[in-house]
This record gives structure tokens, C-alpha cells and sequence, in this order.
């Protein structure tokens, strides 16, 4: 019996992914036994979940298992388990359609290199659809725990442009995937080779993956056939198990179920953890960002357990912002199986977990930047942007995050962030008692701005700062080990014991010598400024600007107004001049003021235009540079 037999047509992405996925992953298409058996998996949590307050929806069948059998003549195989199973509209949003945001960005990726693709792909979860690799018609049946049988799901697919779907008498709970092999796929019709693939990939699953017992021979050699089947996983939940029983291949293999990735994580920390909170956390660090690390909607990795059982799986109560990239499982020995994301809200045992676990988190980045600098450096590649807003998310940690920031300095000789602030500070010069950082939108801005050429001269490190985060940092991290950290373009040059006193003279005697200049440029700018005065922080440049010690920088209050977001207003930047330049010089010397004021206005803008700031009237800026050329060559 069957009705309501429609056909749909796949969301264009879907169809784009299946065509890539099936020719990208085809070099490791054991993968898709692995992640059928991880969707079964996810499906008998989800039902084990709702039977706690329904425990009805077991429907008298409440041992969860998946079975895989094969039909070498029909060359089918088939994966059932008697998990939640789906309804009609969760088989269209689930599997014909790809509900994830970013994905077109994640398309535009794409670049038809099978290879980097593949790895793409893998990031992007493609599960389901990976049946296709090795099958050219998949029919999934399914009936969603509590309905009635004749509440059953057909989807059927050839992976091209459509499925159809039917409605179904289905007595049994739950999922049933029925791949029909291409040619040439007749290997995997083996019970030696589909063992072989569950133990590779999937020993980990916590619920059994039964297939039928080996065929026996009888006392006259006769084959007896079975029909019994037995459990071909170990089938406890590996986080439960004792470390030194987890092989490695394992703990990647888990890894790749919980996250849903394709690749190996890059690290991971095991842990039972006893005192006034009891439980086990098994945490991973991905090898790679995922496209979507930067959709504060997405959901987080975590997956929360109460005592073998799943409970929920995004709650932003287990890892901080700041971690939200770290994937895996925590599982509590105290919590009540029917916490609700509202008492896990304000639950101080839930904060004692995460508490503890962001703890183990950083003690493992602690551990790569210490003994593994190429991992570290993997890491902070991928993530080190992320990590850095936990210097203003968590103050307990703080000092512990700011040891693991990684910088580009004026002394790096590539732009890749190698350098801690604890590098930093061993290498300070005799005297010097401050981080010195300048913040810009680039790095070649950061390297060229006029505020760093005293350090220069003075062969000063100084730390550039190009990441929208950095602004965030800085503005939260105001001390390390003791040192203030210090804008090199805020506040007027101090540079404290590393100046000697003749250098504190000779700045005095400049200082002195250029009151008249000075007076000159302060009266021609006006309101454009808080103050005019004369600098020895430049060397090359005529001027530069600088703000307050405590005002917003130019490049934060340029951040925040290209983000549309409100700039208190009233503060003025300072100008700073190098009485020692020929510009200077020649302003001073100018006898016709109307020229003067047209200097000063081209010095202030200029030191805008150089510090990456926009001018708010360009066009009168070009006609006074226009008149000076002209001038100049008349
Ligand atoms: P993911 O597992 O990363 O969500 P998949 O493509 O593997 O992506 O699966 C898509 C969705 O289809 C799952 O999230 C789940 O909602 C649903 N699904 C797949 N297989 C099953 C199953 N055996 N039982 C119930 N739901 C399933
Ligand atoms: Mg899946």
C-alpha cells in the first residue's frame, strides 16, 4: 500500500554536492558504511533522549541496536536500526535539502581541484549523501518513534536531480537504508569486508552494530546457515573506557562521529574528573576551521551526556565563546537525566563542568605550544583569532590565554604570528618597561606607519596588531607579566629609561627651538586638533597623528564606523611634527600665510592618509597639493 507517491527535485546545492562529493571522495568510499552507522548512532540518542519523558516512544522494543545485512544476488546492503526514526517533513528538511547557513559560501570554495574539495566536503558534513559514492539507488524507510505504522516514509534516489517520496506502512520504529550498489562495487558484499569496515570506523559506537553470525559447518562438513546476529563492535561508549584500552585510530574515529568531520582532529584530552562534580570529558581541537566559525548562530560542539545517556548537543552553557571551536563529549555523573536547557542555564554544577573544562582545554594548548610548535602554529593558524577574544571573555583565564597569543613583530621575518608575549619581553632592551603594539588594518600598514620609526632607530620591538579582534585584546589585556602594554601611537612619546639623559636634552633644546613652528601650525589647524607639538618619534615622516593615552584609537573608531556602530564624538587626535624634516622647515621659513595654512592642512592630512584614515574632504586636499606642485615649479 502506498500513497501520496510525489517526486521533488533536489536544492541546487544538494545536486552540485553529490556530483563533487561522489568524484572527490571515491579514493576512501568505506566512509559512507562510517557515516550511515554515525547517523543511526545519532538517532538512538535522540531516542533515548525523548524516552526519558516519553518513555512510550520505546514502543516495547527499548534494546537500541543497528543491523547491517547484505543480499549478494539483489547486491544490496542494507543498515536498520530502531532509533527515532523520521516523519515526513523531517525526511524533506533532512535529506533533500541542505539546512546550513554559509552554505554558499561554502560553494564559492569550491574550486574543482578533486583534492582540496575533498577536504572541503568533508568539513561540510555531507553524512547522509556519502551512500552514493558506492550506490546508485539508495531508498531510505523510515517511521518516526510514537506514530503509527501507517505514519511510514519511502524516499528513493538515484542521486541525480530529484527523490521521490511515499507514504508507507511501516511497523517497525525507526530507519531503514537500503544502498543498491553500482557495478563493480561487489567487494563490499562480503561479510569478511563490511566486518572489517564497521571495526575500522565505527568500534567506538556505543549501541551494537550487529550483522549475522558466520556461517557454521556441521560434523559432516555441512554449512550450517545462521540467522542469529551478533555484535560485531565492542559497543560501550569510548569515552567510558580506560585510556590506555583507546587506540589512537580510535579516538580519531570518534572524533570524526561527534564532530562530523571528515579529517583527523589535530588534538584531544581524555579525563575522568572526580571531586564535587563527577564526570568524564572526552575533547577534541579540530585540525580546521569550520566555514561556519564565524556564524555566531552556529551550533556548538559539545555534546552533553548524563550518564551514558545523550541529553543535548549545542548547549552554549558547556564551552565558552571563545572555545567554540572545540568538538566532543561531556558526561555527568550527578546532573538529573532531565535537565532542560532552562536548568542548565542557571545550574552552578554545569558551571563547575565547563569551568573544569575549559581548564583541560587550555592545558592542552598549553601543552602543543610547549612540545608541539608545528601543531601550535596549525592551531593558531586555524583558530588563534577566536582564542583571542577569550582575553576579554574570561577574566579567571586571562593570564593563562594571554600566553598562548601569537604575534607578527617588527622583528618577524615572515608574517605568520610566532611570537608570545613571553618571547617578547626576553628579548626587551636595557630599560625598556613597556609591550610597545601598534593596531592597523594591514600588516605592510602597521609596517610603514611613522609612529614606529623612533623604535626603529632605537631598535625597539614592537608588536603589529592587524586583526579586527586585536582592538578587543588590547583594550582588555592592559598588563602582562607585570609589563603595561602600550600603544605606540597613543599619548605623547615616553619612552622611559630608553632614553638617556642627553637624548632628554636634545629632545628639550627641539622642543624649544620649535615653540615658533609649532605655534605656527596650531594657529593655521585650529579646531582640527586637540594640540600641535614637536616629537622625536619621527625620523622620515614630517608628521603623525596620536591620540589621549585613554581614547579610542583612529583604527578602532575606523573599525567601529565601517561596522556602522556609533563613535562617541568630541575627541581630537594630537599632531605631532618632526621639527627636524625639510617640510617642517620650510613651513616655518613661510612668510605668506595663506601658503602656510596650506601646508599645515596638507601635513595633517597627510599623517591621516598614512596612519590607513580617510579624509573627510578629499577634494580640498588634492587642490591645496595641486597649487603647492604648482607653485613649487613656477
Ligand atoms: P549530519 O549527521 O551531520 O547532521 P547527515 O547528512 O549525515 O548530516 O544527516 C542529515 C540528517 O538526516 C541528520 O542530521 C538526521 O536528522 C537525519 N538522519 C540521517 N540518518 C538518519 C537516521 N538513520 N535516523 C534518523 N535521522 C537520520
Ligand atoms: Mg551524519
Amino acid at each position: 500500500m502506498s500513497v501520496q507517491k510525489e517526486t521533488l527535485g533536489f536544492q541546487t546545492e544538494v545536486k552540485q554536492l553529490l556530483h563533487l562529493m561522489i568524484h572527490s571522495l571515491y579514493s576512501n568510499k568505506e566512509i559512507f558504511l562510517r557515516e550511515l552507522i554515525s547517523n543511526a548512532s545519532d538517532a538512538a540518542d535522540k531516542l533515548r533522549f525523548e524516552g526519558l519523558a516519553h518513555p512510550e516512544l520505546f514502543e516495547d522494543d527499548p534494546e537500541l541496536r543497528i543491523r547491517i545485512t547484505f543480499d549478494k544476488d539483489a547486491r544490496t546492503i542494507t543498515l536498520c536500526d530502531n532509533g527515532i526514526g523520521m516523519s515526513r517533513d523531517e525526511v524533506i528538511a533532512n535529506i533533500g535539502t541542505i539546512a546550513k547557513s554559509g552554505t554558499k559560501a561554502f560553494f564559492e570554495q569550491l574550486s574543482g581541484d578533486a583534492k582540496k574539495d575533498a577536504n572541503l566536503i568533508g568539513q561540510f558534513g555531507v553524512g547522509f549523501y556519502s551512500a552514493f559514492i558506492v550506490a546508485d539507488t539508495v531508498t531510505l524507510t523510515t517511521r518516526r518513534a510514537g506514530q503509527p505504522a501507517s505514519q511510514g516514509v519511502r524516499w528513493t534516489s538515484k542521486g541525480e536531480g530529484e527523490y521521490t517520496l511515499e507514504t508507507v506502512e511501516r511497523a517497525q520504529r525507526g530507519t531503514e537504508i537500503v544502498l543498491h550498489l553500482k557495478e563493480g562495487e561487489d567487494e563490499l558484499l562480503n561479510d569478511w569486508t563490511l566486518k572489517r569496515i564497521v571495526r575500522t570506523y565505527s568500534d567506538h559506537i556505543s549501541i551494537p552494530i550487529e550483522m549475522k553470525k558466520g556461517n557454521s559447518y556441521g560434523e559432516d562438513g555441512e554449512v550450517i546457515v545462521s540467522d542469529e546476529f551478533e555484535a560485531v563492535n565492542e559497543a560501550s561508549a569510548l569515552w567510558t573506557r580506560s585510556k590506555n584500552e583507546i587506540t589512537e585510530e580510535q579516538y580519531k574515529e570518534f572524533y570524526k562521529h561527534v564532530a562530523h568531520d571528515f579529517s583527523d582532529p589535530l588534538a584531544w584530552s581524555h579525563a575522568r574528573v572526580e571531586g564535587r562534580q563527577e564526570y568524564t570529558e572526552l575533547l577534541y581541537i579540530p585540525s580546521r576551521a569550520p566555514f561556519d566559525l564565524w556564524d555566531r548562530e552556529r551550533k556548538q560542539g559539545v555534546k552533553l551526556y548524563v550518564r551514558r545517556v545523550f541529553i543535548m548537543e549545542d548547549s552554549h552553557k558547556l564551552m565558552p565563546q571563545y572555545l567554540r571551536f572545540v568538538r566532543g563529549v561531556i558526561d555527568s555523573n550527578d546532573l538529573p537525566l532531565n535537565v532542560s536547557r532552562e536548568i542548565l542555564q542557571a545550574s552552578k554544577d554545569i558551571d563547575a563542568i565547563r569551568s573544569g573544562c575549559v581548564k583541560k582545554v587550555l592545558g592542552l594548548l598549553e601543552d602543543l605550544a610547549e612540545n608541539d610548535k608545528t601543531k601550535y602554529a596549525d592551531f593558531w593558524q586555524e583558530f588563534g583569532q577566536v582564542l583571542k577574544e577569550g582575553v576579554g571573555e574570561d577574566f579567571a583565564n586571562k593570564e593563562r590565554i594571554a600566553k598562548l597569543l601569537r604575534f607578527v613583530s617588527t622583528v618577524s621575518e615572515s608574517d605568520v604570528p610566532e611570537i608570545s608575549l613571553s618571547d617578547y619581553i626576553g628579548r626587551m632592551k636595557d630599560g625598556q618597561d613597556k609591550i610597545y603594539y601598534i593596531t592597523a588594518d594591514t600588516l605592510s600598514a602597521a609596517r610603514n606607519s611613522p609612529h614606529l620609526e623612533v623604535f626603529k632607530k632605537k631598535g625597539v620591538e614592537v608588536l603589529l596588531l592587524t586583526d579586527r579582534v586585536d582592538e578587543w585584546v588590547v583594550g582588555s589585556l592592559t598588563e602582562f607579566d607585570g609589563k603595561k602594554l602600550q600603544s605606540v601611537a597613543k599619548g605623547a612619546l615616553d619612552l622611559g629609561a630608553l632614553e638617556d639623559e642627553a637624548d632628554k636634552e636634545a629632545q628639550k633644546q627641539v622642543e624649544e627651538a620649535a615653540k615658533p613652528v609649532v605655534e605656527l601650525v596650531q594657529k593655521a589647524l585650529g579646531e582640527r586638533v586637540e594640540a600641535v607639538r614637536a616629537t622625536a618619534r619621527l625620523t622620515d615622516s614630517p608628521a603623525c597623528l596620536v591620540v589621549g593615552e585613554h581614547d579610542m584609537s583612529a583604527h578602532l573608531e575606523r573599525l567601529l564606523k565601517q561596522a556602522g556602530q556609533p563613535v562617541p564624538e568630541g575627541t581630537k587626535p594630537t599632531l605631532e611634527i618632526n621639527p627636524e624634516h625639510v617640510l617642517v622647515k620650510r613651513l616655518a621659513e613661510e612668510q605668506d600665510e595663506a601658503r602656510r595654512t596650506d601646508l599645515a592642512h596638507v601635513l595633517y592630512d597627510q599623517a591621516l592618509l598614512a596612519e590607513g584614515g580617510k579624509l573627510d574632504d578629499p577634494a580640498t586636499f588634492v587642490k591645496r597639493i595641486n597649487k603647492l606642485m604648482l607653485e613649487l615649479s613656477a
